[in-house]
């Protein structure tokens, strides 16, 4: 394993900011972790789809490229399988619709490493990876120990998980497993899917594609655009909330959620007046104002400014504190 010295990010991180990190290494086998001084600053890299560098990174950058897959139980309901954290998502579930394994599919297009994945519990289209998760292991960067997780131990919430409270930073997510279903059970309940089906049931491979087709429409092209996805966390507010502000926003929609209801960030910030808004190289989406991006050469102070001016400025209308669903560095 080689470890390289003031080696640019620029390409390790779909935002595409020009950062350095101090020292960069590919980490393919477990046990090269043995070669590593582990008592320093360090960051597990998968994707970089769902973090922003606010500055050069004064650590290791350690890029997760632990790969395989092994099926580990065949029934004739399901299939058990494992995976090596850094294979990527998507070729999870382009195997997972091959294999006419349901549970997934929803989530067809995310960017990054499936090791990633559990840390904000990915979710799209009325699907989340916990709905098909069934444990995980991780190495422990302070105690140099393995455990074991279950689906309860990772306290799944929405786009939240234990990895984003106690386990912050030290855990390096090395396998996970999902358990995939070999009865068809779709879930097309979604607007862009009602209105792509109707009463239709598609196939597996179907509606991966048409998801894929939705995504690349509604959502800018990181690898043109830089940027990380949804910016924001969607809000959860109380109904008492949510009813006074549809008397001045009559065209807020709401979603029930276990502690109120959910309602759009994209939507506030929109009529926040943002959409397609610019500060110097970085700004809001004129697609998706959910989706901040770098227009060639952004600078990540200027990002900064930018997405407290966008806090500010929804909490002064709609009095609702939006909250970044991407990592910071
Ligand atoms: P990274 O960005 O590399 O890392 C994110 C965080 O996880 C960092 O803190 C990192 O240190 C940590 N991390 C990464 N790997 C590990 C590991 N093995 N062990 C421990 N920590 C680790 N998300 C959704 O939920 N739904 C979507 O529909 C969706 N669409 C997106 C669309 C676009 C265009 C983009 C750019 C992003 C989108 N995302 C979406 C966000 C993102 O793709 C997911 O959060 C994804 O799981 C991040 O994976 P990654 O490998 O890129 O993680
Ligand atoms: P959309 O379909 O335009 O819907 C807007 C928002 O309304 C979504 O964020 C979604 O919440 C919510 N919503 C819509 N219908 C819903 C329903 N029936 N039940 C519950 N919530 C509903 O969204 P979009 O922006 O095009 O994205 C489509 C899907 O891809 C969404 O699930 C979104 O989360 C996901 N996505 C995520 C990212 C990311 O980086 N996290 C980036 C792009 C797309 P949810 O977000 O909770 O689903």
């Amino acid at each position: 394993m080689k470890i390289q010295t003031n080696y640019s990010l620029k390409t390790h991180h779909t935002f595409g900011f020009n950062i350095k990190a101090k020292l960069f290494a590919r980490l393919k086998n477990l046990s090269d972790l043995k070669k590593i001084d582990l008592n320093q600053k360090i960051l597990i890299l998968g994707g970089g789809s769902n973090l922003v560098f606010t500055k050069d990174f004064d650590g290791l950058v350690l890029q997760n490229s632990l790969s395989y897959i092994k099926i580990k139980k065949d029934t004739p309901q399901s299939v058990t399988v494992e995976f090596g954290s850094g294979v990527c998502w998507d070729k999870v579930c382009a195997w997972a619709t091959r294999n006419k394994l349901y549970g997934i599919e929803n989530l067809s297009g995310i960017p990054g490493t499936i090791g990633a994945a559990p840390i904000q519990n990915i979710g799209a289209y009325g699907q989340e990876l916990k709905d098909s998760f069934y444990k995980l292991s991780y190495f422990d960067l302070k105690t140099k120990k393995i455990h074991i997780l279950t689906k309860k131990d990772c306290h799944f919430g929405y786009r939240d998980s234990v990895f984003k409270s106690t386990l912050k930073s030290h855990a390096y997510i090395v396998s996970v497993t999902l358990r995939l279903s070999k009865i068809k059970k779709l879930n097309l309940n979604y607007p862009d899917l009602v209105s792509a089906f109707g009463n239709k049931q598609p196939t597996l491979s179907k509606l991966r594609k048409t998801i894929l087709a939705i995504r690349a429409s509604k959502l800018p092209d990181w690898k043109q655009q830089g940027n990380a996805g949804s910016f924001f966390k969607n809000p959860i507010i109380s109904q008492d909330h949510y009813q006074s502000l549809s008397k001045s926003y009559p065209d807020l929609k709401s979603y029930p959620d276990p502690h109120g209801v959910k309602i759009n960030a994209g939507y506030l910030i929109e009529k926040s007046g943002f959409k397609g808004y610019k500060l110097n190289q970085v700004g809001v989406s004129d697609k998706h104002a959910l989706i901040l991006v770098n227009h060639g050469d952004g600078d990540p102070q200027d990002l900064l400014t930018l997405v407290q001016k966008i806090i500010d400025t929804v909490y002064s209308n709609f009095t609702i504190t939006l909250v970044p669903e991407v990592n910071f560095y």
